[in-house]
């Protein structure tokens, strides 16, 4: 099978699924969107209001913002790959819940397996804490990170950005760092050790 088969794939069985709650309230599933060889993958929450109508990541407000900063730095947004953490709209958009992640992130962990981008930019809190849990976005926006064999990029929320201005500025700052971040010009911060650190203290708490 190709990687655009792979995706599509797995898009159907994300528009099937029934894991959690979050499908009886959802008027569609929002799988992701892009190039299956994409370099970069954009990674958000969850859909919003605008997302689950059109069935599309980043399609409302926060997206066109996501949009024009794409096109400040003159990247195609069919050129990067666009998707969520979670794959059908929380209500009245909550935060996701704990089993939700649990079972929503297998789906993302198997486009990612498919895609193989070189960067992961994590949009927001939730997005930067489900893949490297000890980072916090307001010590590492902007910066990259390397752990786990990945290659990271966290920035603010473009929602956040909309309503806060001091927000908007930092990220507009951080994204037009984002093509030197593609050409391995920035340096990467590690964080596998202190990442290994939470994990031996989670199992001292057990002992
Ligand atoms: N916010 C997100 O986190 N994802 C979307 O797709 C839209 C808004």
């Amino acid at each position: 099978m190709t990687d655009e088969e792979l995706l599509s794939k797995l898009e159907k069985a994300v528009e099937a699924c029934k894991k959690c709650r979050l499908y009886k309230n959802a008027t569609k599933a929002v799988p992701g969107h892009g190039n299956p060889n994409a370099e970069i993958a954009f990674v958000g929450e969850a859909p919003g209001y605008n997302e689950d109508q059109q069935g599309l990541p980043f399609v409302g407000r926060a997206g066109k913002l996501l949009d024009s900063m794409l096109n400040s730095i003159k990247v195609n947004r069919e050129s990067v790959w666009i998707g969520n953490i979670i794959k059908h709209r929380p209500p009245e958009n909550r935060d996701p819940m704990k089993d939700e992640v649990r079972q929503c992130s297998s789906f993302l962990e198997e486009q990612l397996k498919v895609i193989k981008p070189k960067i992961i930019v994590t949009l927001g809190r939730i997005s930067l804490e489900y893949f490297v849990k000890s980072a916090k976005i307001s010590e590492y926006h902007g910066k990259p990170i390397s752990y786990k064999g990945r290659v990271f990029f966290p920035l603010y929320h473009p929602a956040a950005a909309l309503r806060n201005s001091n927000i908007a500025r930092i990220l507009s700052e951080d994204f037009k760092k984002l093509p030197k971040v593609l050409k391995g010009e920035l340096s990467a911060v590690s964080l596998d050790k202190k990442g290994q650190e939470e994990k031996d203290e989670e199992q001292m708490s057990f002992i």
